[in-house]
């Protein structure tokens, strides 16, 4: 966290030391991008040296920035809807001292802003939000344009003027900002936001507005997959690049129009934050195809159907693989409708299945050359084996569901061993879409991840990296799972190990989930006592027993929604 927070400081640094550019860097950190406490705190405390300060979208993180800013040097942009508390809130923090910049998103703000200030007796910082026409790119494109939700139109910005300079509150406006959307994966993209956002604010600054800030918002990417490219999960640039171009840019159009650099203000969450924090899951079961394969002997054989199964996989015809697969998946589905209708019976149709599965292993073992029909190259996704890992995507992976965006995934141990199992991996929650079948590729996505088999007795944990960013508050709480463990680590060289651990904090209880859906767990227990009470008082059970299943439920509301893996450990089937 704090690398990242010094990384980009520092990269805007220097390229204002290389391009001898006459403002600064005022960059501030957008708390929705992750507001847990701690990391706000190591960003503000990494940040101070920079005057890095801190941008909120809401009342609530409003309320965070207010207390946690210390530094009167440091920014805060007060962004997104405001109401008149809102407004009121950044005002009194301007009283006190703070630079709070109120950014105007709609007309109606600018007036609301200029009479709460009036009746605080305190001269308002405001800025306007632009709408430009430069799109963005990538999963976010519509923050921007025509159409967007967000910013003013040029009237609006227009008539916005003329309100301030009726007010005599041209000292007032100071910042312009503007915000394309995040991840922008294309670089050309940020630059023609940035050019049209300093042309704006050379105007504005023409027009006698006292100015100085030019906010260019967030849209700074992770190359998440690695490939440096304008893929959605990628980025074409890196995060020097973007400060460089960024500073080049401001400056070219400034002195073009004989206005003096601004200081710039970037509203980077995403880069700073999504390196800093890693999800570690541990793998509690596989579910495989080749696992569950019967070995079927001739002799067994009593339908027709699998006879010609059983023929294609050990018989001497020899004809092409495509032609095989198609023969086979015809007398699997064979197979099946005769299921249904009565004809085979199950030991039948498990015979048809596994003998199926198995020349469909046959086929994908082979090492064929040149082009290869697409069918067939889907037989690895289709026997890829499922890892089914205790976490849920939805808690914490939600971008990979609701966007298909890639995180890296890696096994934790055993590097130096070449992976023999291709899997994907399914989450514990009861629902299909809980899971990872997308990953990183040297070129596109690929259907399965290669992984190490299973060994008896060894935990096989995996990492899901980058994970820092959005993911944390978007979660969800599907099933009832909650959140997770966290462990906060600190790199550090004079530790033994390199490294120590600050703070464990505990994830949700199932007393917690229950209580954020309107139960309280003492009622639940009431409720329990006397079903129990009456069935022992029908001999159900004997007393003892059912002190014994309210003892248990007792217990268990005060104990994890995830699974407990000792548990699963005690119970393992063996094969
Ligand atoms: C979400 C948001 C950001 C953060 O964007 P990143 O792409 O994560 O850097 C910055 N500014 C505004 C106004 C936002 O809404």
């Amino acid at each position: 966290m704090r690398h990242r927070v010094e990384l980009i400081n520092k990269a805007f640094a220097a390229s204002i030391k290389e391009e001898d550019y006459s403002g600064s860097y005022r960059g501030v950190f957008p708390i929705k991008v992750n507001q847990l406490r701690e990391v706000i705190e190591e960003i503000q405390d990494a940040g101070q040296p920079y005057n890095y300060g801190l941008e909120a979208g809401s009342k609530p993180e409003l309320m965070i920035a207010l207390a946690m800013h210390e530094n009167k040097e440091a920014l805060i942009i007060c962004n997104g809807y405001k109401d008149e508390d809102y407004i009121r809130l950044a005002l009194y923090g301007t009283k006190i001292g703070k630079k709070a910049v109120i950014v105007a998103e709609q007309l109606s703000e600018v007036s609301r802003i200029i009479d709460i200030a009036k009746q605080l007796k305190v001269k308002p910082i405001i800025g306007f939000r632009a709408r430009l026409n430069a799109q963005g790119e990538g999963k976010w494109a519509l923050s921007s344009g025509d159409s967007a939700k967000f910013g003013l139109s040029t009237g609006e910005m227009l008539e916005a003027c003329r309100l301030l300079e009726s007010e005599r509150l041209e000292d007032s406006l100071q910042l312009l900002h503007f915000h394309i959307g995040s991840q922008v994966p294309n670089m050309l993209t940020l630059k023609n936001a940035v050019v049209e956002g300093a042309r704006y604010y050379c105007q504005l600054k023409k027009m006698g507005f006292a100015m100085g800030l030019l906010d260019v918002g967030g849209g700074l990417g992770i190359d998440y997959d690695g490939s440096r490219s304008n893929y959605d999960s990628s980025t074409n640039y890196t995060l020097e690049e973007y400060a460089r171009d960024t500073v080049f840019n401001i400056k070219q159009i400034c002195d073009s129009m004989e206005v003096p650099c601004p200081d710039i203000v970037s509203e980077s969450g995403r880069a700073v934050s999504a390196p800093h924090s890693v999800l570690i899951t541990e793998v509690v079961g596989r579910i495989s195809k080749k696992d569950s394969m019967l070995k079927v002997a001739k002799d067994d054989i009593k339908h027709q159907v699998v006879a010609d199964l059983y023929e294609m996989l050990n018989g001497r015809i020899r004809y092409g693989r495509l032609e095989k697969f198609h023969d086979a998946l015809q007398k699997k589905e064979e197979a099946h409708s005769l299921f249904n209708l009565g004809y085979i019976d199950l030991e039948g149709r498990a015979q048809a299945d596994s003998l199926f599965w198995q020349i469909c292993s046959k086929l994908d073992n082979g090492k064929p050359r040149g082009y290869q029909p697409e069918e067939l190259l889907d037989l690895k996704r289709l026997l890829a084996d499922q890892y089914v890992c205790n976490f849920s995507v939805f808690q914490s992976l939600l971008d990979h569901w609701a966007l298909d965006q890639l995180f890296p995934v890696a096994p934790l141990a055993r590097h130096k061993e070449r992976p023999s199992v291709n899997a994907i991996l399914v989450d514990i929650t009861c629902d299909s879409d809980g899971k990872v079948s997308k990953f990183i590729d040297l070129e596109d996505e690929k259907e399965y991840l290669p992984l190490h088999n299973l060994k008896k007795n060894e935990p096989y944990y995996l990492g899901i990296f980058l994970v820092g960013a959005y993911q944390d508050i978007m979660g969800d709480m599907h099933n009832l799972f909650g959140r997770v463990n966290e462990a906060h680590v600190f790199l550090e060289d004079d530790e033994e190990d390199g490294f120590y651990i600050e703070d464990t904090i505990y994830g949700n209880r199932v007393k917690d989930v229950l209580e954020s859906v309107q139960y309280k767990s003492d009622s639940l227990c009431r409720q329990m006592k006397k079903q129990i009470d009456k069935a022992i008082k029908k001999d159900f059970v004997k007393p003892r027993e059912g002190v014994r299943f309210m003892e248990m439920y007792e217990e268990q509301i005060q104990k994890k929604t995830y699974l407990d893996l000792e548990s699963l450990k005690k119970s393992k089937p063996k094969r």
